[in-house]
């Protein structure tokens, strides 16, 4: 029987079977097929009743796992290094990468994919190799873990540090296998080595030696010792996983990185986890979508077809995937109704936007890396500027028609750095009045946002004091109101656009717009220092004797 139906009869866990075995030296994945002795052990170490009956005595039960289990063929295990930053992860995948990638691929002219495989014991293992990876590669995506296997390093003579307890949490959090990789043993005390285990120990990751189910492998990065023991290790690790791709599936897999290559478009690093990825297939990946142009190896040779767990170079994205998005292969019903979709999605979003006071805009440039810059500048500008600015879309490469499209339906200026026009858009454009504005200087495109953004600003005003006058008199004068007799101690008091303010000792009492002024019963514009005048105010009447009051007039700022 094989593992899984021992357990399933047993109800012992598999987990305790797989290292029960282990410890035997039987790296014994689920579907592992056991002997009859090993089943006896096994019987024999868990309590469970024992017997040897003939095959057709099976139950029905028995059979039914054996039928369930999974279709598909094994595939690499793709792992992560995660850890403390000096901890060694770089020094740690440079040193497998020289060590071990495949003969072939030394030497000759090998491409960056963002990962890169390695042999052990003829069965490959892909390491995911780009900086920055691991935020992602923890997660699922879709339910579709990326990474299944992370190596922690840790530096024993450093110890369990903020971004070590930062990458255990996310370890667990996605439920990835962890073997832990003590590091720099060439420079560590034993007592540093030992501190260290009881920290991890602390963080719920209990090292083997010391009872537990972690592995920690020490090992010199630097050195390489104990880093074949760690691939030895990784390796025994992915046999106990059920690591099935199913290659008649649809094709699933993700972006390790993308951008924009010359002659080529937009293009990406993916690694799929099933089904096999085909030049020709139709795709759906995050935002974007696409057909299947050319597939490029880690050697840079073109290849018709990749298999799962196979880095590669795929080109005909309709746009610049993000980073960590799902690809998926679908059919070409679902491939344009996806691509329709993000149109209309996009449309509405930006109509919606256009539509408030804001100015919306489409943004075109030449790289990931410029359009990250823009678009960081647009939102600082955005904060600050009299109107907002919308991007309603920002792609890289030419203009197209799609955008001009888009700028008909959002009324959006299209701004392009160090890119060009396509013919058909630019011909749209003129016929339908859409502005395209081309730069080759970042700056110059920001300073025109800026001034669009600053235009139809009111002039900012503030208010500033002209007078003051202090209340000696009050009157109710019947069909008018009440009114105040004063005389302006400083200044002048004027009519227009002036308001009061009132204060009663150190407080404000209150306070409104002067609606009449008069001097000598004759209403004036303005009343000048030293002279009495009687005055109402549009909000406040409650006068008393001896009541201050202040005169402002707005003006613009400085
Ligand atoms: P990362 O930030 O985790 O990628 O760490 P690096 O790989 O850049 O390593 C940080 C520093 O530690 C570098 O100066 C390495 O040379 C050094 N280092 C890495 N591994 C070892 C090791 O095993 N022993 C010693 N002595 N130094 C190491």
């Amino acid at each position: 029987m094989t593992v899984a139906q021992f357990c399933n009869i047993s109800e012992i866990p598999v987990n305790d079977v797989i290292v029960y075995l282990l410890k035997k030296g039987i790296a014994a994945p689920k579907n592992y097929v056991l002997s009859e002795k090993t089943v006896e052990d096994l019987a024999s170490h868990f309590s469970v009743p024992f017997a040897t009956v003939s095959t057709n005595e099976l139950s029905q039960a028995d059979l039914s796992i054996a039928a369930s289990k999974k279709e598909g063929e094994r595939r690499a295990p793709i792992v992560v290094i995660v850890g403390h930053i000096d901890h060694g992860k770089t020094t740690l995948l440079d040193y497998i990468r020289k060590a071990r990638v495949a003969e072939k691929e030394k030497g000759g002219i090998t491409q960056h994919l963002g990962a890169y495989q390695v042999l052990v014991d003829n069965d490959p293992i892909v390491f995911l190799d780009t900086p920055g990876h691991e935020a992602f590669s923890l997660i699922r995506v879709r339910g579709l873990k990326v990474a299944d296997i992370a190596i922690l390093v840790v530096a024993a003579d450093d110890g369990v540090m903020p971004q070590t307890v930062e990458s255990i949490k996310r370890i667990k959090a996605a439920g990835t296998p962890v073997i832990v990789a003590l590091n720099k043993i060439d420079k560590a005390t034993s007592a540093q080595v030992e501190a260290t285990k009881r920290s991890l120990a602390q963080y719920d990751l209990l090292p083997e030696d010391w009872g537990g189910q972690v592995v920690v492998v020490p090992i010199s990065a630097k050195l390489g010792t104990g880093v074949p023991h760690l691939l030895e290790v990784i390796h025994l690790q992915s046999q106990l996983m059920d690591l099935l791709a199913d290659k008649n599936a649809p094709c699933k897999g993700f972006i390790l990185e993308s951008k924009m290559e010359k002659g080529r478009g937009d293009v990406a690093t993916v690694i799929c986890h099933q089904g096999i990825l085909r030049v020709g297939d139709f795709f759906v990946c995050g935002k974007t979508q696409g057909k299947v142009t050319f597939l490029s190896n880690a050697q840079g040779q073109i290849e018709k077809e990749v298999l799962p767990s196979m880095p590669v170079l795929v080109g005909g994205f309709d746009e610049l995937p993000g980073v960590g998005d799902l690809l998926e292969t679908v059919s070409f019903e679902r491939f344009k109704e996806h691509k329709n979709r993000v149109v209309e999605h996009v449309s509405s979003l930006a109509s919606m936007h256009a539509a408030s006071e804001g100015i919306a805009i489409i943004i075109r440039s030449d790289n990931g890396s410029s359009k990250e810059a823009i678009m960081g500048e647009i939102a600082k500008l955005s904060k600050k500027s009299f109107k907002p600015l919308h991007v309603v879309f920002a792609g890289i490469g030419m203009v197209t028609e799609n955008d001009i499209e888009l700028a008909r339906d959002t009324q959006a200026i299209i701004y392009g750095f160090n890119i060009k026009v396509d013919k058909q858009a630019a011909l749209d454009a003129k016929k339908d009045s859409i502005v395209i504005k081309l730069y080759d200087i970042i700056y110059k495109l920001l300073e025109d946002l800026e001034i669009l953004a600053e235009q139809g600003k009111p002039i900012k005003k503030v208010s500033k004091k002209i007078g003051e006058a202090v209340v000696l008199k009050v009157f109710d004068i019947k069909g008018i109101g009440i009114v105040a007799g004063a005389q302006i101690k400083s200044g002048r008091f004027v009519k227009e656009a002036a308001k009061a303010i009132v204060y009663r000792g150190k407080y404000k009492v209150g306070e409104g717009v002067i609606k009449s002024l008069q001097r000598d019963k004759k209403t004036v514009r303005e009343v000048q220092t030293g002279f009495e005048c009687a005055f109402m105010l549009d909000g406040f009447s409650d006068w008393i004797v001896d009541d201050r009051v202040e005169c402002y007039i707005e003006v613009p700022a400085e």
